[in-house]
């Protein structure tokens, strides 16, 4: 009997045909057919959807169906797409030439506008991605301690340098197990995993270890697992065992940075990070992201210091010019008290269309990111590290999916990423979009 229902993907996918044929050709060409794992569906099933161009909030396929973007290219875009500052900036700088591996103001006028915003932010160095900006804070971490251990926390993701690419997800202090084939036992080893939200966790490996950490590395409210929220006796445990014992609290704010507030999660939690790792909305659509915080660590890095870290393409003139239009206009016309709002307004709609389907949900919210995870049992539980993150109910999520695809709605495509909205998202568009959540889930 079940054979005769289609995966929900097979329901529509006859009006993709384009997207069919291309995902094909990718597919000979390119490993999986994508450029980065997340786009090609791994955790809805089927096949990913190709674009060929965004305005807005708004994002059109190349069989000319348009959607609604809730993943603003998993970040970035938080502006909506094709800003008129944005592209102007970048027309600006393309008529003067795109790299010249040398110096420009244009990256001093950025770097201003970083540690201006951002409350920890003494010195910032440039680099052309998160995955960059997280492997070189650890680097320079490990450089300016002496020590090698680095701790991060089961589901928080720091991009893919080998040491970051490790998740053992178990519940006590283990030593790291590498998650990829081709990262070193030897890596892993330096690498410490502990559960999101449990400073005793954290207390326990300090005592035991603390003279050989250099840093703890955390999201500061996590998207990578889906949302998470810090609890504040976590954050405290952090900032004082790291203070304590010599070793540095590293915010990663490549996701959270410029989202929820100017100054990133670290103002809106009142924290006080000594290095920060910046990326998406810092390069405005375009690769850029950095690293920055006490100017006393910052100048170890090469040519003020010893510790190596370099880049052809660094500070690249397109991608300051997109970052410095992105900051320059957030700090204008702050959008956070209405991305707040418009955020409120969707995450009460889910919750009512939950409750009135009856599913069991965990919806997490702050600011323009949320998500909502759906569980198994009778009575939501409170999704507070990846433990419980991983007990979500993958299926129905996929099935709600594929139910807002064929709404003309593109939300992330996993139970384990953060939905992203833009300061072009009306409340119109909101209430479509609750409007077809309450369609999917009852439909279930
Ligand atoms: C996206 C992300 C990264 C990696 O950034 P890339 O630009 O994809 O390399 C690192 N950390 C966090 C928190 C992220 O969300």
């Amino acid at each position: 009997m079940t054979n005769d229902i289609p995966a929900p993907h097979r329901r529509t996918a006859s009006r993709r045909p384009q997207s069919l044929a291309a995902f094909a050709r990718a597919k000979a060409l390119i490993p999986g057919g994508v450029n980065s794992p997340a786009r090609a569906f791994g955790g809805v099933g089927g096949e990913p959807i190709f674009f060929a161009s965004a305005q807005g909030q708004h994002l059109t396929d190349i069989d000319g169906t348009t959607y609604l973007d809730y993943i603003g290219s998993w970040g970035p875009m938080i502006l909506g797409h094709r800003h008129p500052r944005v592209v102007a900036a970048i027309e600006r700088a393309l008529a003067t030439g795109t790299t010249y591996g040398a110096p420009t103001e244009a990256e001093s006028r950025l770097a201003e506008l970083i540690v201006a915003a951002v409350p920890s932010i003494e010195k910032v160095r440039m680099v052309s991605s998160g995955t960059e900006a997280a492997m070189s804070a650890v680097r320079l971490a490990r450089g300016f301690t002496g020590r090698d251990l680095i701790v991060k926390f089961a589901g928080n993701y720091h991009g893919h340098a080998d040491s970051l690419l490790v998740a053992a997800g178990s519940a006590a202090a283990t030593l790291g197990v590498p998650n990829s084939p081709g990262v070193t036992a030897g890596t892993a080893r330096d690498t410490l995993v502990l559960e999101y939200n449990e400073p005793q966790q954290l207390e326990d490996l300090f005592r035991d270890r603390g003279d050989s950490i250099a840093a703890v590395l955390m999201e500061p409210v996590v998207g990578n697992m889906g949302l998470v929220v810090p609890t504040a006796g976590f954050l405290a445990a952090i900032r004082d065992l790291t203070h304590r014992h010599g070793a540095l609290f590293v915010c990663d704010e490549v996701m959270t940075g410029f989202r929820l507030a100017l100054g990133g999660a670290q103002e809106l939690l009142g924290i006080e990070p000594d290095l920060t790792t910046l990326g998406k909305i810092v390069g405005g659509g375009l690769p850029l992201g950095a690293y920055g915080g006490r100017a006393d660590v910052m100048d170890h890095i090469l040519p003020a210091g010893k510790v190596f870290q370099a880049g052809t393409l660094s500070g690249n003139p397109l991608a300051v010019a997109a970052g410095t239009a992105t900051l320059e206009e957030l700090r204008d016309r702050p959008p956070y008290e209405a991305l707040e709002r418009i955020g409120g307004r969707l995450e009460a709609g889910f919750r009512r269309a939950a409750a009135d389907a009856g599913a069991t949900v965990w919806i997490a919210r702050v600011g323009s990111m949320m998500t909502m995870f759906f569980q198994q049992g009778s009575k939501p539980v409170p999704v507070t590290g990846w433990q419980t993150a991983s007990q979500s109910d993958t299926g129905r999520y996929a099935a709600f999916f594929w139910g807002m695809i064929d709404r003309g709605i593109y939300m992330p495509c996993s139970q384990y990423e953060a939905l992203f909205f833009s300061t072009c998202h009306t409340e119109a568009d909101i209430d479509r979009t609750i409007a077809a959540a309450a369609e999917c889930l009852a439909s279930e």
